[in-house]
């Protein structure tokens, strides 16, 4: 579960991680208010649940209080990455000499939790773990010791470069890392950090991700939930009793189990496709769920054709084959859709199929190559 920047910012308020003045609102008035009570200048930012919003022109520095209202009028009207944008963040803007990332995550072939910091702030992680490795500093964690003084004060030598500043970062660190551990995320960071002028440190971005499995703990996290703000796709599957994940492929998948979906993703890879989703119709199916999942597959554009591929146990695939029809009757498919349905009353299913457009496949694999084939071939 995701939340906003100007959660996680309070969040770090509370354990003492220094952040900016700053007041979330809904309204271009509202930021205008805001502004005047911090003075000038501040930094506008759109409070949507993705990264890179600066590059996608949601942070915007505003100098003379006439433009607030305009400014963040424009933003709150904008939406990024298909997200729209329903508050502002108001800061009191900082004087930067240098920006820097902080974050934890889990390392899971290490099984521990790892800091990673570096010089190359601002910029996207995945960016720079891409393109230049060698700028990210990464510590292990020991799980039962906990994030040690020395590791944090090594790092915090390396990037800041004095003592005084080291000693700092370790204090971010550590607190940073409680609120990791203690809220059950499964991603923590801060970026920018950034050194002001002065020399001291400011996070001027947060970022907390709770992992969804340890939800259950801490039940007042469920209250900082914006439904509103999350992937509407994936907030109707999910009220559906569907597991789906949005993905950037051109095969769309509706399969019956977290393994077999996952495995069905691997063999789309295997044969040089894409896979648009991940989506798991659960242990039992009914007609009803086979019609949302195929609604919520079929609204991606980039989907060209579908795979359903369903091992019958206690889901009986002349369930998953009555949705495929009714789902037919009610939206227009344009794309190919592939079945490979086996187990619990495969044979009568097959038989409800006959005629259909819905193209039956025996194996696997056969329908996997079929649908990335149907998708345009290889990428
Ligand atoms: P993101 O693009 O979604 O990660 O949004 P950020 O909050 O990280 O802002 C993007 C960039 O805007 C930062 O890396 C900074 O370069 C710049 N920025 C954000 N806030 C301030 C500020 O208070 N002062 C200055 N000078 N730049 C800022
Ligand atoms: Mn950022």
């Amino acid at each position: 579960m995701k939340i906003h920047e100007y959660q996680a910012k309070e969040i770090f308020r509370e354990v003492g991680i220094p952040v900016p003045r700053e007041k979330v609102a809904s309204s271009a008035k509202e930021a205008m208010a805001i502004a005047q009570g911090l003075g000038l200048p501040v930094v506008i930012k759109a409070q949507v649940l993705v990264g890179g919003r600066g590059k996608a022109g949601g942070v915007k520095k505003v100098e003379r209080l006439e433009d607030v209202e305009v400014i963040a009028g424009e933003i709150l009207g904008m939406s990024i990455k298909g997200l729209k944008v329903r508050k502002v963040l108001v800061s009191e803007c900082a004087d930067i000499e240098k920006e820097f990332y902080l974050g934890f995550i889990v390392d899971r072939a290490n099984q521990c939790p790892v800091l990673m910091a570096s010089a190359a702030g601002g910029i996207e992680i995945e960016q720079v773990a891409k393109e230049t490795p060698k700028k990210i500093l990464k510590v292990q964690i020991d799980p039962g010791a906990g994030l040690l003084g020395f590791q944090a004060r090594n790092i915090g030598m390396e990037l800041l470069g004095n003592i005084k500043q080291a000693l700092a970062f370790t204090g971010i660190a550590q607190k940073l890392y409680r609120v990791f551990l203690e809220q059950d995320c499964s991603l923590i960071e801060i970026n920018p950090l950034v050194r002001l002028n002065d020399g001291s440190l400011l996070a001027l971005d947060a970022k907390v991700n709770f992992d969804d499995n340890g939800l259950f703990r801490h039940r007042d996290n469920e209250g900082l939930r914006d439904v509103d703000s999350e992937e509407p796709k994936e907030v109707e599957a999910k009220q559906a009793g569907l597991s789906y994940i949005k993905l950037e492929g051109n095969v769309g998948c509706v399969v019956n189990g977290a393994g077999l979906a996952m495995a069905t993703m691997d063999l789309i890879k295997r044969y040089g496709g894409e896979p648009a989703n991940f989506l798991d119709v659960g242990g039992s199916s009914s007609p009803e769920k086979m019609k949302t999942a195929m609604s919520i597959i079929l609204s991606d554009p980039n989907v060209k054709a579908i795979l359903v591929n369903i091992f019958g146990g206690i889901t009986r695939c002349d369930d998953i084959a009555n949705g495929l029809l009714q789902v037919a009757k009610e939206i227009d498919i344009k794309v190919p859709v592939i079945a490979r349905l086996t187990g619990t009353h495969s044979g009568k299913a097959l038989e409800i199929l006959a005629g259909t457009r819905v193209l039956p496949v025996k194996t696997m694999a056969g329908g996997v190559k079929k649908a990335v084939e149907l998708a345009g071939g290889e990428k």
